[in-house]
């Protein structure tokens, strides 16, 4: 299942694509966006119940839509996990499965 969901963290807005899994996994956890509000910003904090909404799970809604998503920002993107190994804080993206967060370094040891 597809979802869209618009995000209003921290006045920022985006509408992206997710699984809802991936939504209530993120939930609670912290959202790093960096400098994303201008240099030295550096907006970070923790994704609540609420911020996330579902705008559509239409799916000829999501198929008009998809190529031109993400708008504006993709918070699931930007939610830190640990590695189970090694205890390091990284970006969801730098992980291949978040069920079992291990992060390069340690996947090559
Ligand atoms: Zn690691």
């Amino acid at each position: 299942m597809e979802i869209f969901w618009e995000d209003c963290y921290s006045n920022l807005e985006g509408l992206f694509l997710a699984e809802e899994s991936d939504v209530t996994n993120a939930i609670g956890r912290d959202c790093y966006l960096g400098e994303i509000a201008g240099k030295h910003s550096e907006v970070e904090g923790e994704i609540e119940t609420g911020d996330i909404t579902l705008v559509s799970d239409d799916a000829d809604v999501i198929e008009k839509l998809r190529p031109f998503l993400p708008i504006g920002i993709d918070p699931l993107e930007r939610v830190r996990y640990e590695c189970f190994a090694c205890g390091e804080r990284l970006m969801a993206y730098e992980f291949d499965n978040l069920e079992e967060p291990i992060c390069d370094y340690c996947k090559r040891k």
